[in-house]
């Protein structure tokens, strides 16, 4: 191996200012060809196998390749190139390609088998039975225990639906693409405001066309669905948007997923069946926290029977408004978010810009460390002098009580080209307790945020909105860091059910609506007048504001999901569009027209990794708002209750299923109470 290849290097923060494109390639190339072989060797010797010669062996693989890996997918994503995507992508594919290798490795598998039919495998630690347990229903899922015939098929069906996802994404980008509208005078863009015509000014140069471009790009969809007085304009875009990639609307068959949505569903099924899960709703649960489709169907319905009653209301109310101060007497699915703005805007007035003096960037970071601090004891201290891929970049470490550095975290807040846009955490160095826990590496955390920086007469200003996400991410960043775990398979958010990940950060958000938190930091930056009574009040008001709209959108999701996933009949077949108009009579107050085909761009289902798990965002918001209650009902800087979640489940990650980490710290299973409450929704 490169002695000289930074990524290569066995200990220490990643060098980011030595990295270059081209030591990717060699360097994944070297770790992936030792790891191959070191399998192989463990395969081939007649050793015992145990823990440590199975399990800690992949640990140590995978974390040699994670410690290479992390900082060039990071760089990838915050400082990319030309040269870096290229290297990226190359070594990437064959990353995959070996994690498959492994996934079917039926040796590697039988291996694991025998590590945990061995009597003394009952007596390790916890996070260790986890290992071996998560490891073996990992191998169950990826097919390799099937026996012939069934093992090939459920390959070939694997690939089918790698395939067919990334049809289903190209069609939506192909169909958001094929769809524009060019306006030509100031006119037509009348309501929506100059963040929104610069969007769409945008749009026109980058496609050479006078004037302004409207798209089906978010944004745009956005600021004309909100903004936009004309109202044939709005229609015509949801028209456009709402039909994407479907047989209907502007461009109806030409990128038509109809089929891809069957044929999606009947192999997922298929699938599910070969590996004996009744339907594929089930299979998806074998690595989620939720105990059973019922019990998801039964939180889904409990909520939409609370839900619906609001939105009614919500509803009823905005109608009035908009017959009787917009002139709308009858509002239409493209005239909601428009009304809504309006009632919103006379109800509470809030504006983002009224609000953003109050958050100036190191104001609120130092604030976010206060209550950390508070809360669980730990301090973050900035280190000089690290080498980082960017001069804005901080370096922090975390600090116990006793002065121990045991964690660190890079936190890069600003937007800049060549950045990926969104909010995130990624793991840098997973926490691994080697020898018997003499030898610790700490964990490392990349916090990744896009706010806008500070300009020649203002310091970086936040809005509300970034000072969620950063706590957010911040939430994810403490589960990583926090971790105890000695392993890093099921250490930090490692291993942890799918729907439980966001409990750690949407935990973090409620400290972003407490006034004792906010005073802590919410200070004009020119004035230090501290957050008004009255704009706090106003800010509170506005949380609430079409929340029972929101939930029962989110609740038509989740159920249409769900319900498509669990009742896929092979004789009837998938159904879509039946089930969707059950599940919109059951929850929704608003009825989209009949042409409206919204599945047909539901990539989070279809493409992405949500495939009956979509009402995971509820789950875990249930898990969050109920843990936060005991910190209400405790005060929310309380120290001890601050420390008895900190060991429940901070520390303990994924080294044991969620649900027992959150009864031993609420002493109860969740409650859907206080996600109502925090709704503004309970009674
Ligand atoms: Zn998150």
């Amino acid at each position: 191996m490169t002695p000289d290849n930074p990524l290569l290097a066995e200990t220490g923060l990643p060098r980011f200012s030595a990295i270059r494109p081209e030591h990717v390639e060699p360097a994944v190339d070297a770790l992936l060809a030792d790891y191959r072989a070191r399998i192989d060797a463990l395969l081939a010797s007649n050793a015992t196998r145990d823990f440590a010669s199975v399990l800690l062996l992949g640990e140590e693989l995978e974390d040699r390749l994670n410690r290479a890996w992390a900082p060039v997918s990071h760089l990838h994503g915050v400082a990319d190139s030309e040269e870096l995507r290229k290297a990226y992508a190359t070594a990437q594919e064959k990353i995959v390609e070996h994690a498959s290798e492994l996934g079917q490795n039926r040796e590697l598998y039988a291996a694991v088998n025998a590590v945990a039919g061995r009597a003394e495998t009952a007596g390790l630690p916890r996070a260790a039975r986890t290992l071996i347990e998560h490891e073996l229903r990992d191998f169950k899922l990826s097919g390799v225990a099937l026996e012939e015939p069934a093992r090939t098929r459920f390959r070939e069906i694997a690939n089918e639906l790698a395939r067919l996802s990334t049809e289903f994404e190209e069609a939506v980008l192909d169909a958001t693409d094929a769809w524009s509208e060019p306006i030509a005078s100031e006119a037509g863009l009348a309501g929506i405001p100059e963040s929104g015509r610069a969007v769409l000014r945008a749009y026109a140069q980058e496609k050479g066309v006078d004037g302004w471009l409207v798209t089906l790009k978010q944004p745009s969809v956005q600021a004309v669905l909100t903004y936009a007085d004309d109202r044939a304009l709005r229609e015509r875009v949801y028209r456009a948007y709402q039909t994407r990639a479907s047989d209907q609307g502007p461009n109806a068959g030409e990128f038509d997923n109809s089929a891809r949505i069957e044929k999606i569903l009947a192999l997922r099924h298929e699938a599910a069946q070969l590996l004996g899960f009744r339907d594929a709703a089930e299979e998806s649960l074998a690595t989620k926290m939720a105990p059973s489709p019922d019990a998801v169907l039964a939180f889904l319905d409990d909520l939409a029977a609370r839900a619906r009653p609001v939105a009614q209301r919500e509803l009823d109310e905005l109608r009035a408004f908009a017959a009787d101060e917009l002139g709308l007497s009858d509002l239409q699915p493209w005239d909601v978010g428009y009304a809504a703005e309006k009632l919103r805007e006379k109800k509470y007035a809030l504006n983002e810009e009224e609000l953003k003096p109050y958050f100036a960037a190191d104001a609120v970071i130092a604030g976010l460390f206060a209550i950390t601090e508070r809360v669980f004891g730990i301090a973050l201290r900035q280190r000089e002098g690290v080498d980082t891929w960017h001069p804005d970049v901080r370096y922090y470490d975390l600090v116990d009580a006793d002065g121990r550095v045991f964690a660190g975290a890079y936190l890069d807040l600003y937007a800049r080209s060549g950045k990926r846009g969104g909010a995130w955490m990624d793991v840098c160095i997973n926490r691994f307790a080697r020898d018997g826990g003499r030898e610790v590496q700490a964990p490392v955390a990349f916090l990744t945020c896009n706010f806008a920086p500070a300009t020649a007469t203002t310091p970086s200003l936040l809005t509300h909105d970034d000072v969620l996400t950063l706590f957010h991410e911040f939430g994810h960043g403490l589960h990583h860091l926090l971790t105890e775990v000695d392993y890093p398979g099921v250490g930090g958010i490692n291993g942890v059910e799918w729907d439980a990940v966001e409990l750690p950060s949407q935990f973090m958000e409620n400290f972003g609506w407490q006034r004792e938190a906010l005073d802590l930091f919410a200070r004009h930056w020119q004035t230090g007048e501290r957050l008004p009574d009255e704009l706090f009040a106003r800010m509170q008001a506005a949380r609430h504001f079409h929340a029972g709209l929101f939930l029962v959108r989110q609740l038509e999701f989740g159920l249409f999901d769900f319900r498509l996933h669990r009742e896929y009949d092979p004789a009837r077949g998938a159904r879509a569009l039946a089930i969707l108009d059950e599940v919109r009579d059951e929850v929704a107050v608003i009825k989209p027209p009949a042409w409206q085909r919204f599945p047909h761009a539901f990539t989070h289902i279809f493409a992405g990794g949500y495939g009956a798990g979509y009402y995971s965002y509820l789950w875990a918001e249930v898990l969050s708002a109920d843990a936060f209650e005991r910190f209400e009902q405790a005060g929310v800087f309380d120290r001890a209750t601050g420390e008895a979640y900190r060991q429940a489940i901070l520390a303990v990650g994924g080294s044991r299923p969620a649900l027992e980490s959150f009864v031993e710290f609420r002493g109860r299973e969740p409650r859907p109470e206080a996600l109502l409450r925090s709704y503004g929704l309970a009674a």
